[in-house]
């Protein structure tokens, strides 16, 4: 399988470059040359493993890997997950919740981090070179970064937080990890410096080539493939025609929804859930895609502004047009807003839930099942009780209460949402690198302290 942009000005690239290239050289995102179509598997894949349909689903993606070395990297990936299903799903209640958040940080971006962190780790290998991380983050993508590549030989990590301005657990769970290759910068700034110096960093090309940086933003190719697993793990037990309810931000995890229905999973609608940014929920629902502002809510992994991963729906959308993508993509950025013709997807139905229906949501749940929802996936269940009434829906957890008690505080009035492995957290030494938002400090603490090849 080879990987084309979403601009059309890359020359295809195997799956290997996809994996380390993150964003394409023209800008745009690298996405397969063709969907597969696996409707013919559909029976046999029933009763496999997690694992083990991982290995299927990843194999047709990636041709350029030997199958026992995929099949090898899958297992380590999630024997760090605390459920032997991996993503296992219960009831509650007439809704169906399919748990994403058994692994290290307790959020979903395990899920394809540490497989990410395991590709990484295999090809620089093979390639006799290594590599230096750097990313920018405001809560859950930093930790599980840093998770999916703590202790790999060839790869070190530094990771921007603005100081004093992430959840305590997310900065535990960052500045706790020991391992030397794991650099936790905390930023006298905002979140929005850490991301400007960011963007600075890498277009200093004589630092990117000579340090090889590189980004695990949600927009890595390898990130959306891993995702599509739990749609089919998921589906294949339960009765066609499937309603998935999916809490959204950058349009990652729905978007592998949307990929596993065309790849030919019985899917009959994919619930779209937004928080109170409405890009996407308004997008669905007119046609238009306008820039907003960002408003700070309950569930800050959904607190985005542009969803960087839309791009690959709208490219589909435009019939894989890459002329017609990059001429919306310019206006957009001119203008702030597109309106696109054509009948919206018919898969998907999206909404847009406020604070006070997610914190009663999350207490209403507590109450009559018993059950703890983290916000973000509350915000899912409330979409999905609009949205789809007295209808099975497979809704996606995608964080542990845990990461979010003072949302959890806020719903029921009550201390409830731990997990040993936060608790754990408290008291443990640690460990960061303090730095002012400046770009030259930055790029001299990486040049430091990076790998050099
Ligand atoms: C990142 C995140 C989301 C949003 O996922 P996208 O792929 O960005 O749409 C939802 N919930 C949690 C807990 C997250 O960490």
């Amino acid at each position: 399988m080879r990987y084309v942009s979403t601009r059309g000005q890359t020359p295809p690239l195997s799956f290997q470059d996809a994996v380390l290239t993150g964003l394409a050289p023209d800008g745009g995102l690298l996405v397969p040359e063709s969907i597969p179509d696996v409707r013919g598997e559909l029976e046999r894949w029933r009763t496999l493993s997690f694992q083990e349909l991982a290995l299927e689903i990843v194999s047709l993606f990636c041709d350029d890997i030997p199958r026992e070395d995929l099949a090898r990297l899958i297992e380590r990936a999630y024997a760090s997950f605390d459920h032997p299903a991996v993503t296992p799903m219960v009831d509650v209640g007439e809704r169906q919740i399919l748990e994403l958040w058994h692994g290290p940080t307790l959020a979903f971006k395990d899920v394809a981090l540490q497989l990410l962190g395991h590709l990484f780790e295999y090809i620089l290998e093979a390639r006799g070179q290594s590599m230096n991380i750097l990313g920018a983050t405001s809560g859950d993508t930093g930790s599980a970064a840093i998770a999916g590549v703590r202790g790999h030989h060839n790869i070190h990590i530094f990771i921007m937080f603005p100081r004093g301005r992430t959840s305590r657990v997310q900065e535990l769970q960052m500045t706790t990890v020991a391992d030397a290759n794991v650099h936790a910068l905390s930023i006298d700034g905002s979140f929005d410096d850490c991301q400007a110096l960011m963007k600075s960093t890498f277009v200093d090309l004589d630092l990117k080539s000579s340090m090889r940086l590189g980004a695990v933003n949600s927009v890595n190719w390898a990130r959306v493939m891993a995702q599509i697993v739990y749609y089919f793990h998921a589906g294949l037990r339960q009765r066609a025609p499937l309603t998935f309810s999916v809490p959204t931000g950058n349009f990652g995890d729905i978007f592998a929804g949307w990929l596993a229905a065309r790849m030919g999973l019985p899917v009959e609608r994919l619930l779209l859930a937004t928080n109170e940014n409405d890009i996407l929920s308004v997008f669905f629902n007119t046609g238009v895609y306008r820039r907003g502002e960002v408003h700070q809510t309950v569930s800050p992994s959904m607190d985005i502004q542009v969803a960087s991963n839309f791009e690959r729906f709208l490219y589909y959308h435009c019939g894989e047009d890459a002329s017609r993508l990059v001429s919306l993509m310019a206006e957009f950025s001119a203008k702030g807003e597109i309106r696109t013709e054509g009948p919206l997807d018919p898969l998907i139905r999206a909404r847009s839930v406020d604070t006070r229906t997610t914190l009663a949501t999350i207490r209403d749940t507590w109450q009559e099942h018993g059950y703890l929802l983290d916000p973000h996936t509350a915000v899912g269940v409330a979409a999905a009780e609009t949205l789809a009434p007295g209808r099975l829906v497979i809704c996606l957890a995608t964080a542990h209460p845990a990461k979010f008690p003072e949302a959890v505080q806020d719903a029921i009035g009550e201390d409830l949402a731990h997990h040993p492995a936060v608790d754990a957290l408290i008291g443990k030494p640690v460990r960061s690198v303090e730095l002012p938002a400046d770009l030259d400090a930055v790029k001299q603490f990486i040049r430091e302290h990076g790998l050099t090849t």
